[in-house]
């Protein structure tokens, strides 16, 4: 064997070892990164357990001390599409129906808390202004949706006691004087939520809406400003009211995922987490973090 054929093999052998050991390194990799993502895997099944175990009626007391520790993974910042950050965990969870009504002064005192909605949001003169609380999460959302090339506007916000009685009076007349009928499709004045500025209807109030890319930009991306459809199909024996699409009530970004996740009515959420129906009356200065799991 020539001096030249030794450094040949040697080489060649040489060649080898080093494949072996990157060979080696590579499969030590693998394996470590697959442990690693059966780890996380792990931890994330555990963890929504635990969620979903904090979740079936936890007293409304306990939530705000314990809960924020549990579920660390619920966002506390939502940054819009535009660009603005909005408070995950804020919340107004105020249920107002036929059978929570709002006190008669509600209709003075809330006027404080009124802000006016910039016409660039809105198509409607009639009535312009919404609560002070909302107006950062809907002026985002309205945004958020033109943005993406939908016609999504603020039809009708708050309503004054007046407004609202005017509109009940001619739904009174429209359907022969029918006070009890009347009020499924136009709630009387104090049981409206139209009368909290917490809600608003978009675009129109008119069942065609539910055909409009406004309503599927809305149902697609309504929770991620804080927004539930209040009035479902189907809900009417549990809301008293008809379906209505193009109602949108504000309760907050991670209440209305979990609302939304939970397949459940504001009245049943009410219920279930054991809430007093007047949380947050005025909102503002009342109005607390719904933090909740
Ligand atoms: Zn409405």
């Amino acid at each position: 064997m020539t001096e030249k054929t030794k450094n040949k093999i040697i080489i060649a052998l040489l060649a080898a070892l080093l494949a072996v050991i990157i060979a080696l390194i590579v499969a030590i990799i693998v394996v470590i990164r697959y442990n690693e993502d059966i780890a996380n895997v792990s931890s994330d099944i555990i963890s929504s357990d635990v969620a979903s175990n904090l979740d079936d009626n936890q007293p409304a007391s306990s939530d705000a001390s314990s809960s924020k520790i549990d579920t660390p993974s619920k966002p506390e910042i939502f940054v819009t599409p535009t660009g603005v950050e909005l408070d995950a965990n804020f919340g107004r969870l105020l249920l107002i129906n036929a059978d929570n009504p709002l006190p008669d002064d509600y209709d003075t005192k809330v006027r404080e808390y009124l802000v006016e909605i910039d016409d660039k949001y809105r198509n409607n003169d009639y009535v312009t202004q919404i609560h002070k609380d909302v107006y950062p999460y809907i002026t985002a959302m309205v945004a958020a949706a033109q943005a993406d090339g939908v016609d999504l506007q603020v039809w009708s916000p708050f309503r004054s006691y007046a407004v609202q009685n005017d509109l009940f009076q001619r739904q009174v007349d429209r359907v022969g004087g029918d006070e009890a009928l009347a009020a499924t499709v136009v709630a009387r004045p104090g049981t409206s939520e139209h009368n909290t500025g917490l809600c608003a209807d978009f675009n129109m109030a008119q069942d065609r809406f539910e055909n409009t890319e406004m309503y599927t930009w809305m149902c697609e991306n309504a929770e991620n400003y804080g927004f539930i459809l209040r009035y479902p199909k189907d809900k009417q024996h549990i809301t008293g009211v008809i379906y209505e699409s193009w109602h949108w009530r504000f309760v907050g970004i991670n209440n209305a995922k979990l609302i939304n996740e939970l397949g459940v009515t504001l009245e049943e959420f009410i219920e279930m987490k054991k809430f007093d129906p007047t949380i947050d009356m005025y909102g503002d200065d009342s109005a607390t973090e719904q933090i909740l799991d």
